[in-house]
């Protein structure tokens, strides 16, 4: 995301003033010259080729290109809380439909869009949004702000300048579509493509609205309340219906969906429902037994480890873990693996009172200095009883 992008006016080598002509002409020369299919194997030609079709996919959408001019690449990246306005492989097929359909026959396979004049859905905008742990956990609201096409004011969405129409588009009659055979390889192919006269809408704007530059759409920034149910995990989307980009010739508005990016927490993981930590707990409780505070995503909790308690031994705290996203009253379990601290730092009287806890227990720190005694005198391990018990540590 964090990429460095070229400046799509440079790529394509024109004028930041430069009307449509000018771009599709520059785009049109760069294109036939770096085509994949001019330069097979030619990875840098590819590179190029796509550098310029994307800065022609924006350029060439008056929309998108007053979106570009007013935030610059953040506009489609969505890194700046900006989505990804809309920007689909759906436009880049249309692009390809209408420059390449009068020299490169069947060129990019299926188109989805321009083909008909019929209503169709808008686009969907993608966004991301960043919550805690814990938000995921309980559920959330958050506020996102969108660049999204509304229909001009001024125009009231048609194109026309206040006072004129939109007439109906001569060299397709209004279909959207025009018919025409093209020489390929294979010999004469007849294709209906985008008619590149009205771009497939059937109607041509003689005179265009300054607002919006004859798109019908401006663009603007919008604030939209999204709430998250509890439970919700890292890469889930929240999908806002018909909150999208406008649809054409009436066709209803695209989506918004909203990515939930959740931030890791330093103490804390997830698997699914559940939560996952660990817990340090001293020799002594480890030995001893006793209560010891666990924080979980309620709060603390008082848990009573058992004497006698392992290293790493792992415990259930049943209900504790995430709810479930159909049910927030189920919830997971949290897994708290205690392991047991060795201390680094001690006072001369907690070491006095350490060895002689050592001397009372089993008496590890005398093993060897007994081992090497015993190894001297040749005794073997059969004097008397009490030196037996503790010497069964180094049967070698
Ligand atoms: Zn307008
Ligand atoms: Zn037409």
């Amino acid at each position: 995301m964090a990429e460095s992008k070229r400046d799509y006016y440079e790529v394509l080598g024109v004028d930041k003033n430069a009307d449509d002509a000018t771009i599709k002409k520059a785009y049109r020369q760069l294109a036939k010259k770096y085509h994949p299919d001019m330069n097979p194997g030619d990875a840098e030609a590819e590179k190029k080729f796509k550098e310029a079709s994307e800065a022609y996919g924006i350029l060439s959408d008056a929309t998108k290109r007053s979106q570009y001019d007013q935030f610059g690449h953040a506009a489609f990246d969505g890194a700046a809380g900006g989505g990804y306005g809309g920007y689909s492989s759906a436009d880049f097929t249309d692009i390809f439909g209408d420059l390449f359909g009068d020299f490169f026959s069947g060129f990019g396979g299926g188109r989805s869009r321009g083909r008909s004049n019929g209503p169709m859905k808008g686009s969907n905008v993608r966004t991301s949004v960043r919550m805690t742990f814990e938000e995921a956990v309980f559920g959330c609201k958050k506020e996102i702000e969108l660049t999204i096409k509304d229909p001009c004011p001024k125009c009231n969405g048609t194109g026309a300048k206040p006072g004129t129409e939109p007439e109906t588009c001569s060299q397709c009659g209004g279909k959207g579509q025009v018919v025409f055979t093209t020489n390929s390889f294979f010999g004469q192919v007849r294709n209906v493509q985008t008619c590149p006269e009205c771009s497939g809408s059937g109607k041509v704007i003689k005179d265009k609205c300054t607002d919006c530059r004859g798109t019908g759409y401006v663009s603007i920034r919008k604030k939209y309340e999204v709430e998250f149910p509890a439970g919700v995990d890292n890469g889930q989307c929240k999908r806002m219906s018909g909150l999208g980009e406008p649809g054409q010739n009436g066709g209803p508005r695209g989506d918004v969906l909203v990515e939930a990016v959740v931030s890791s927490h330093p103490v804390f993981q997830r698997q699914d429902q559940d939560i996952f930590s660990t817990v340090p707990m001293s020799y002594a409780i480890a030995a001893l037994g006793g209560e010891i505070v666990i924080d979980t995503v309620d709060g603390p909790v008082i848990y009573e480890v058992k004497p006698g308690t392992a290293t790493d031994t792992r415990v259930r705290l049943r209900g504790k873990g995430v709810p479930s996203l159909r049910n927030k009253d189920i919830r997971g379990d949290h897994y708290v693996t205690l392991v047991v601290q060795v201390p680094t730092k001690l006072s001369s009287e907690a070491k006095n009172l350490l060895k002689q806890f050592d001397a009372a227990d089993m008496d590890s720190l005398g093993a060897v200095e007994r081992f090497r005694a015993e190894k001297k005198d040749g005794t073997g391990d059969d004097k008397d009883k009490g030196k037996k018990k503790k010497k069964k540590f180094f049967d070698l």
